[in-house]
């Protein structure tokens, strides 16, 4: 088979990749030379020293338009930097350094200060540094004489102390401040990664770091569409918080409903095949009933049922409903994790085909593809469980529950074929299969989302919270 035979598989999720290729990963000494930039724009205007437009961009978030607006406002630049504590209030001859006893440990030596004449030795200014920078987490550091504002320029402070991990504290926070400041920056949540982000506009939520961490430029949470930011916090604390009364066990086996054979799910699809020969039961890992209602219109496995919940106690109903989304949500992220193993059962088939049939490295990567489209769909529909749980009914929660439910089976059947079909000896078969149904998985999932997004542009949904 060659490789124009087969036409090459086009990913629906194109958009995103578009809008990721724009974000910008900025390391510490990129985002230093943007401040760098400001900071030389207020020195050549205010004519005061960059230490000092440091600071007074610091005061201002980084703003250069708000603080010159505030300069000009004032009308006295000398009053305006005295009172954003830039300048120091007094004009005596500032003293460079003077000997005498030290006002706070005594000892008496050379004493060094800032422009107020507040002097102390080098000892207790550096451990004055270290209160401040390390213990406080602080890069805004004022004068050591308690009445005095006047606030610490970046040289005088790399003076004063020469150990280094205190100036790369002060480093950091400096730079975090510029960060916390910008709407367009954000540090990425990955361990040790340390990039910053920066995003084009500020629409772009997704964000693919180069570390692979996956995250929601609002949040920092992994990223979590279709749920917004602030019901998913909430989401998450009811999980922590309702964790023991779950009962969410981590099981890997249930027990065959028809023959009671016990079956152990190895994979991430939740279309069970009993093991037994005699009994071959195919049936759901959520609901535990027959797979073939799964099939019929009128069943639906996603939708929790209220009016089987009319009965009990209202406390016993909203427990219910909660531990239906909570073992679905959870479910899902179990089958993610088991999918972990059909990477590597993959890229194994990607060697093997490339070694045995004339399949080139771009010809089998239509497997690693249906695998990635697998795992976004995987955590959309965990965050879909998250979504209805808090979600009001109406007309356009049905259609959301029917798009979720089409998109459930489109991922159980992709989640099977991989497992179970890999082995097929027709190539063109196998290549045909899978990429029609990572293509239509990956439909389903942006007819989904996009539903729900256009809920949120035109206001339809309800929450109940
Ligand atoms: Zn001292
Ligand atoms: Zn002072
Ligand atoms: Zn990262
Ligand atoms: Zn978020
Ligand atoms: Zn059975
Ligand atoms: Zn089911």
């Amino acid at each position: 088979m060659s490789s124009d035979e087969l036409e090459l598989y086009d990913s629906d999720i194109g958009e995103e990749i578009e809008e990721v290729e724009k974000i910008e990963f900025l390391n510490r000494e990129d985002v230093e030379l943007e401040m760098k930039t400001l900071i030389s724009d207020v020195e050549s205007i205010v004519e005061v020293n960059a230490g000092m437009c440091r600071n007074l961009l610091h005061k201002f978030k980084w703003n250069k338009e708000a603080l010159l607006n505030k300069m000009y406002e004032s009308g006295d630049t000398q009053q305006f930097l005295i009172d954003s504590q830039v300048m120091a209030k007094c004009d005596d001859k500032v003293k460079e350094a003077k000997e005498g006893d030290c006002d706070i440990c005594c000892s008496s030596g050379v004493l060094i200060g800032l422009d107020c004449n507040h002097m102390a030795c080098k000892e207790c200014w550096k451990m004055y540094l270290k209160e401040k920078i390390v213990d406080n987490g602080i890069c805004e550091i004022e004068c050591m004489e308690p009445d005095c504002n006047l606030l610490m320029e970046e040289s005088k402070i790399a003076n004063y102390t020469t150990n280094s991990f205190i100036l790369a504290k002060y480093r950091y926070q400096s730079i975090n401040g510029y960060v916390a400041a910008s709407s367009r920056l954000k540090w990425c949540p990955g361990n040790d990664c340390g990039r910053i982000v920066k995003i084009p506009d500020a629409e772009t939520r997704l964000i693919m770091c180069k570390c692979e961490t996956r995250f929601c430029f609002n949040c920092c949470l992994e990223f979590h569409d279709p749920i917004d930011c602030r019901l998913m916090k909430k989401w998450l604390k009811k999980c922590s918080d309702d964790s023991e009364t779950s009962n969410w066990m981590n099981t890997n086996t249930k027990d065959c409903p028809k023959c009671s054979v016990p079956i152990e799910k190895n994979g991430g699809c939740n279309h069970m095949r009993c093991t037994n020969n005699k009994c071959k039961h195919e049936f759901c890992w959520m609901c535990m009933k027959a797979w073939q209602y799964h099939k019929e219109n009128g069943y639906k496995c996603n939708r929790f049922d209220e009016s089987k919940e009319k009965s009990r106690s209202e406390t016993r109903a909203l427990l219910e409903r909660w531990l239906f989304y909570y073992n679905r949500y959870m479910n899902h992220l179990q089958s993610l994790q088991l999918e972990e193993k059909l990477k590597v059962k993959v890229s194994a088939k990607e060697e093997e085909l490339q070694k045995n049939s004339t399949m080139t490295w771009v010809d089998v990567q239509f497997l690693s593809k249906s695998v990635s489209a697998l795992s976004e769909c995987r955590r959309t529909l965990m965050y879909t469980y998250a979504f209805a749980f808090y979600l009001k009914k109406n007309n356009n929660s049905e259609i959301f529950e029917s798009n979720q439910r089409d998109l459930e089976m489109a991922t159980e059947n992709i989640s099977g074929y991989l497992e179970r079909e890999l082995e097929t000896k027709d190539l063109k078969t196998l290549r045909q299969k899978v990429q029609d149904l990572s293509r239509y998985v990956d439909q389903r999932r942006k007819a989904l989302l996009d539903h729900c997004e256009e809920g949120v542009e035109n206001d339809f949904w309800d929450f109940s919270e």
